[in-house]
């Protein structure tokens, strides 16, 4: 079992998008693939379908229920979901004390090939404890003027768990979103991006595509509301490089 996060402090840069749309096509193979839903506000569980659960992660990182027992089907066959509530914002406070704490309750999960989770917008101990269970990183930059801005204050945070309490971590691999290819601005960014970090950087890019952005409104993900459309294909290859690279973790 491979566990991912999708990583980034910025909000709206398509960490949730990426998250639920990859993790739609790797479990379209025979792989059997869980979301983590780490943000208080909820967009993967509800992008996935799944508005109302008993419990979630917030429950299962308190104590108060089985991993197991928490996790709900999707609508996709191999896609299953840990949902987040409102709660898990409250959490923080307790998870500064233990870095450790999701990582210690994905040890006793079974049966799954890819952990995939949808981490929230700050750098804080929900973001930790993300990075400390993780075997590799996903870092969605939005192609835009600031894409880079706060790059390097993610970078640090990562070589310090790293350093501290996961020396496996990997950065699997930065892709570049919302890509409009009309613009020249687009395009230097995408230059600036991989001159700077080079092979890490995804061949697959996302383009800014309508249907990816209507399609969580339905509940639904870009395989199931839009096949044919270029946000759909973008991650479709990109879940073929993920799978490539994660099989080398
Ligand atoms: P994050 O999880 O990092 O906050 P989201 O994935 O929620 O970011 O994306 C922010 C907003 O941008 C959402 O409304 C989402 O639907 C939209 N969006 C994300 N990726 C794309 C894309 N490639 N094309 C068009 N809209 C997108
Ligand atoms: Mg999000």
């Amino acid at each position: 079992m491979k566990i991912l996060s999708i990583v980034n402090q910025k909000g709206g840069v398509g960490k949730t998008t990426s998250t639920i749309n990859l993790a739609a096509y790797l479990a379209m193979g025979k792989r059997k693939v869980l979301v983590i839903d780490l943000d208080p506000q909820g967009n993967a569980s509800s992008g996935l379908g799944i508005r109302e659960s008993e419990a979630g992660i917030y429950e299962v990182l308190s104590g108060d229920a089985q991993i197991e027992a928490t996790i709900v089907p999707t609508e996709q066959k191999n896609l299953f979901l840990l949902t987040s509530s409102s709660d898990l914002a409250g959490a923080s406070v307790e998870l500064n004390e233990h870095p450790n704490r999701l990582k210690e309750v994905l040890v006793d999960l079974k049966g799954f090939d890819l952990v995939l989770i949808d981490a929230p917008p700050s750098l804080g101990a929900l973001t930790v404890n993300a990075l400390v269970a993780s075997d590799g990183l996903i870092v969605p930059l939005q192609a835009e003027y600031y894409a880079l801005e706060g790059v390097a204050g993610l970078l640090e945070t990562i070589d310090r768990v790293k350093d501290a309490l996961n020396k496996k971590l990997k950065t699997l691999g930065i892709v570049i979103t919302m890509f409009d290819g009309r613009t020249n601005l687009a395009q230097q960014v995408e230059e600036n991006v991989r001159r700077h970090f080079g092979e890490q950087v995804f061949w697959s890019v996302i383009p800014r595509n309508v249907k990816l952005s209507e399609a969580p409104s339905y509940g639904k993900t870009i395989n199931q509301y839009a096949p044919m459309s270029n946000g759909a294909g973008a991650y479709r290859r990109l879940a073929e490089e993920v799978m490539q690279r994660a099989q080398k973790l």
